[in-house]
């Protein structure tokens, strides 16, 4: 059997770390919002250089606040990708603002910049690049369009920790740059976690308030606010996995181009443009015989996964917006081709050998 994660093995390799980082925070008995968050902040921010990290309940939670503390009201535009995890729309319908998506790139699967410019009208406020699967979107184009029609970049970093275009961070591009913890992302905790970083000091301290009841602590409430907060246990195993983080995404770039390597005659690999890196947070390729593949994978117990199945588009909460099939055709396109492949850093030359070579077989 091949996992898409092997997340046991990597908590092995740290345990003795992270058992006694947690039975410290145990006996410290500050549970929320105490000196680890800070410390893990501090850490966050300087990694990425910039100013400031505030840590929160969740990706979700990242979006959502980060949203939350722009001058965005009702009716208000924000274009982003119909490819990408439900999250990253929710959070814009959670402040109110209408989602105008953009296309993707073929290639890329990330938003494509050619077509961002005619969707912009006067109540578009803000957009929410994702960088999916850990490849970075077109950040000079996009904050060159942000720059001209004076727009809000918020960069859905969930799957891009440590991703980064000509050596730069993605999350440093824009206004505020939004992280997931969950436990599969490629910086994972043991629960929920998420954080935002920014050199805007207004909008730090806005989500500060708001990810505690728009209260800093002292129960003097300037707004109403949300209960999003990253926890001690959870900032205290986070600043232990910074450190592993570079040479686990290290580990997934060699699974990357062996895959690549191997399958590129066979099934559209993924594409990295000149001068990106991506943390390979999945490893997606494309085929016609998609469902094929995965049926083949599963025959030979090895785990695949659909990452997405339907565009967000589609989805029935978007129902009220009017969209329908044929909106977006590269993403749905590429909803009904891609498949990702187990690339987690532990997995082994021969496993990736075997994967393949099933992948070749049933083609
Ligand atoms: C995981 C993810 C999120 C949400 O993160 P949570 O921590 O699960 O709330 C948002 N956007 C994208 C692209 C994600 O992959």
């Amino acid at each position: 059997m091949i996992p898409m994660l092997d997340l046991r093995k990597e908590f092995l390799d740290i345990e003795d770390e992270v058992v006694g980082a947690v039975i410290e925070v145990l006996k410290g008995t500050r549970y929320v919002l105490g000196p680890e968050v800070e410390a893990f902040e501090r850490r966050l921010a300087q990694y990425h250089g910039l100013s400031y990290g505030a840590g929160v309940g969740s990706g979700t939670g990242a979006l959502f606040l980060s949203l939350a503390s722009l001058p965005i009201s009702p009716g208000d535009e924000i274009i982003t990708t119909p490819f990408t995890f439900f999250a990253t729309v929710e959070s814009i319908l959670y402040v109110g603002a209408k989602p105008v998506f953009v296309d993707i790139d073929n290639k890329t699967l990330n938003i494509d910049v050619d077509l961002i410019e005619r969707k912009i009208t006067k109540k578009t406020k803000a957009i929410l690049p994702v960088h999916l699967f850990g490849l970075p979107c077109d950040m000079k184009r996009i904050m060159e369009l942000a720059k001209k029609y004076n727009l809000y970049v918020i960069e859905d970093c969930a799957q891009s920790f440590g991703s980064s275009i000509d050596g730069r961070l993605t999350g440093t591009f824009g206004d505020a740059g939004c992280f997931s913890f969950y436990p599969s992302k490629n910086l994972g905790c043991y629960g929920d976690g998420g954080a935002v970083v920014t050199n805007n000091q207004e909008m730090y301290e806005t989500i500060l308030a708001l990810r505690n009841h728009g209260s800093r602590g002292n129960y003097i409430h300037s707004v109403v606010g949300f209960n999003s907060r990253l926890d001690e246990i959870q900032a205290a195993i986070l600043l232990i996995k910074l450190d592993k983080v570079g040479g686990n995404n290290a580990k997934r770039r060699e699974n990357a181009a062996l895959y690549t390597s191997m399958l590129s005659s066979t099934v559209m690999c993924p594409y990295i443009p000149q001068g990106y890196t991506s943390n390979y947070h999945q490893y997606t390729i494309r085929s016609a015989h998609r469902d094929k593949i995965k049926d083949a994978l599963h025959d030979a117990d090895i785990s695949s996964v659909v990452y997405y199945p339907l565009p967000i588009h589609l989805q029935k909460p978007l129902g009220q917006f009017g969209f329908k099939k044929g909106d977006f055709p590269v993403a749905e396109t590429a909803a009904a081709q891609v498949l990702s492949l187990p690339v987690y850093p532990g997995l082994s030359e021969e496993a990736i050998g075997r994967i393949v070579q099933v992948i070749q077989k049933c083609l």
